[in-house]
């Protein structure tokens, strides 16, 4: 479902979503360790021949104790490839959702362990499309945990969500929704090749929400081929009367190992200027302001009381365990990887070995360093005596104009807001 930003790279000023850095906060897996050097046939005719002419606002500490923790699973399932995608999917097929499940059943028994004495905050299934496998397979995954009060996210399709499908996702337990909307602009939705249109994703949020499910997050992307600022206006307008609770805002970034990609000298043309961009971020945080959805991240937008609890998990430090293929967990002061690919994964487990095919501990200082940098993308900004790094560090980037220094704060000012790549680079060890 997500997109990628694409880190070190910052071709306009314009904030990341997630990217590998941070996607290894994530607990997926952006695809470039694994995807396919070329577009599979699945992806799709179009995709292949495409391109048509793309709070209660929580304080920091309620979001992170030492019994915290939130699980994440990886379900690689898609219908077709999406042509900027880079992200490991697979085509979904029952067989290998059936096999998928029994290896999720042995990954679960392994690490079950791990979560006795804790408190499960979130559980979050995302992919691919983790729609796809169905609510009874949801079902039976939430029937192996022991959440008492957890917040539980399905990521889904527009194309995909009907009213009795949500109904059956709020009886399996589901209580929020993340949605790939990424723009209400049926052109733009053909460039980035999309499958719904702008009147399905308004249908699927509001399908969702009378099902019984009213904390929603959409996507959306800017920064598109071929977009225009009064197409974004238009978009941004639309959103005023639909009911989400949370929004994700990301620029389109042309990947390697993508169409996109093999397509770029084609495509960069078309993309909308550095100031046009820029234009395009300011517009979007005053509307979603204006609609009482706040900015407390660099991508994140949330009404009051609907920060979402995992994602600020990752920016917190929270311990997370993640579960599937390519799913990435953060335990016990070290960082693991699943095996990037589906048969591997399962095979692992059917054998009773471990899945996880790489694993790293940094050392506490790069750690202290890297928190840093991940926990400084919340815009309450950090606390500087939970991060003695150097003085002189905050000051290069005080002097740089990145962050703002208040006494015992440090948080981003608009330029490292905009430029927060640049200042990750700096911190990070
Ligand atoms: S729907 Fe599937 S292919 Fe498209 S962006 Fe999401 S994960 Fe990638």
């Amino acid at each position: 479902m997500p997109t990628t930003g694409e880190r070190g790279h910052c071709k306009t000023p314009v904030p990341q979503k997630i990217d590998d850095f941070d996607a290894r906060f994530q607990g997926q897996q952006a695809g470039t360790c694994c995807a396919d050097e070329t577009m599979p046939e699945w992806a799709g005719e179009e995709a292949q021949r495409e391109l048509a002419p793309k709070g209660r606002f929580y304080e920091a500490h309620e979001f992170c104790n030492d019994l915290d923790i939130s699980l994440y699973f990886h379900i690689p399932f898609c219908r077709r490839k999406c042509p900027y995608c880079h992200f490991y999917v697979v085509p979904h097929e029952t067989k290998a959702a059936d096999s998928l499940l029994e290896s999720l059943h042995l990954e679960w028994d392994q690490n079950k362990h791990l979560v006795q004495g804790k408190n499960i905050v979130s559980v979050y299934f995302g992919g691919g499309t983790p729609f796809l496998i169905g609510p009874e397979a949801i079902a039976e995954i939430l029937s192996w945990i022991p959440i008492s009060n957890a917040e539980i996210t399905l990521e889904a399709n527009p194309e995909d969500v009907k009213l009795l499908a949500m109904q059956a996702f709020a009886r399996a337990g589901i209580n929020r929704v993340s949605l790939g909307v990424q723009s209400l602009d049926n052109p733009l939705l053909k460039v980035l090749g999309r499958h719904h249109s702008s009147q399905q994703a308004i249908s699927a949020i509001e399908a969702t929400f009378d099902a019984g499910i009213s904390n929603i997050t959409i996507d959306l992307m800017y920064e598109i081929p071929q977009q225009t600022l009064s197409s974004w206006k238009n978009t941004l307008t639309q959103l005023e009367t639909l009911p989400i609770t949370h929004l994700s805002l990301y620029n389109l970034t042309i990947e390697p190992q993508t169409v996109f990609y093999k397509k770029r000298s084609e495509l960069t043309p078309l993309l909308p200027s550095s100031e046009e961009s820029l234009a395009m971020l300011n517009l979007a945080v005053a509307s979603l302001e204006k609609m009482g959805l706040k900015r407390y991240e660099i991508s994140a937008f949330a009404k009051e009381g609907f920060i979402a609890q995992h994602n600020t998990g990752y920016w917190l430090g929270r311990p997370f365990l993640g579960f599937g293929p390519s799913a990435f967990s953060f335990f016990d002061g070290k960082r693991y990887r699943n095996f990037c690919d589906l048969k591997k994964y399962s095979a692992a487990l059917k054998s009773g070995k471990s899945p996880v095919d790489f694993t790293e501990q940094l050392t506490p200082l790069a750690s202290l360093h890297e928190r840093l940098a991940v926990k400084l993308r919340m815009l309450d900004g950090v606390d500087r005596r939970e991060f003695p790094i150097p003085e002189a560090l905050y000051q290069k980037l005080q002097e740089k104009g990145w962050i703002h220094l208040d006494q015992n704060k440090a948080r981003l000012t608009d330029q490292g807001l905009l430029f927060y790549d640049s200042v990750a680079e700096e911190i990070i060890l």
